[in-house]
């Protein structure tokens, strides 16, 4: 099979899943496609969707579905070339989401290649988090014990010297997006399983390097 081109990437919150799905993107020349750095982003610029979604996100819920769908949708349609492939980072989060998809790609005779998702230990999850935060300029994540930046306080990526840590990586933000996940996520993974394309990869006590490794394997 030629290389897979169509992904989503799902987990749990602390999982890696923006940085490897940024990494992969990178590698592979993809379009990386992240609702919640959307959101983020609209909450940030206070646009008419930011006001609408600031609690759910700040709080760790789900935004609802035809909401996502069609930011979603609009984004694939207006700034990304299909045949070029993507990747999406954390959507679909719920049935409902996978099945827009399906009928989303369908309707651009595509599907998707491979569903990559990375798991982890509640502890972990908890741990990593702490020391989470992101480059306020391009969004790269970084954590202060697992993934520094190369030279301290500058961004590998794009240079920047000013970061930020998320308003939803508070406890009890962070207990809800666990719970959350592993509750609308579960029937998704027994979904894609049942399709062949499920490729799960525990974290928990594996090297960043690794798990890019294992999913570079999956995908090629
Ligand atoms: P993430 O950066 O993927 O962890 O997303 C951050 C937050 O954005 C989530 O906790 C949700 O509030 C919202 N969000 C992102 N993706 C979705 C999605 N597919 N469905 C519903 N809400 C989402």
């Amino acid at each position: 099979m030629a290389e897979a081109k169509y992904l989503t990437f799902m987990g749990p919150i602390a999982a890696g899943k923006g940085t490897q799905a940024s990494i992969i993107a990178r590698k592979h020349g993809l379009a990386h496609l992240s609702p919640g750095a959307i959101f983020r982003d609209a909450v940030a610029a206070g646009t008419e969707i930011g006001l609408k979604v600031k609690n759910i996100v700040e709080s760790g819920y789900l935004v609802p579905d035809a909401m996502v769908n069609d930011v979603v949708g609009d984004v694939l349609l207006r700034d990304h070339d299909f045949k070029r492939g993507f990747i999406l980072d954390g959507y679909p989060r719920t049935m409902g989401q996978a099945a827009a998809l399906d009928e989303f790609m369908a309707g651009h005779e595509v599907g998707l290649d491979r569903a990559v998702a990375l798991d982890i230990t509640e502890d972990e999850a908890v741990k990593r988090l702490s020391g989470r935060f992101f480059c306020a300029k391009c969004g790269q994540t970084y954590n202060d014990d697992f993934s520094p930046p190369k030279v301290a306080g500058v961004c590998d990526i794009c240079g920047g010297k000013n970061f930020l840590r998320r308003a939803d990586d508070q406890p009890g933000a962070i207990r809800n997006r666990l719970a959350v996940y592993r509750k609308e996520s579960a029937p998704i993974l027994d979904f894609y399983r049942a399709r062949g394309i499920l490729i799960e990869i525990n974290v928990t006590d594996i090297h960043r390097d690794d798990v890019t490794r294992r999913i570079e394997e999956a995908i090629a």
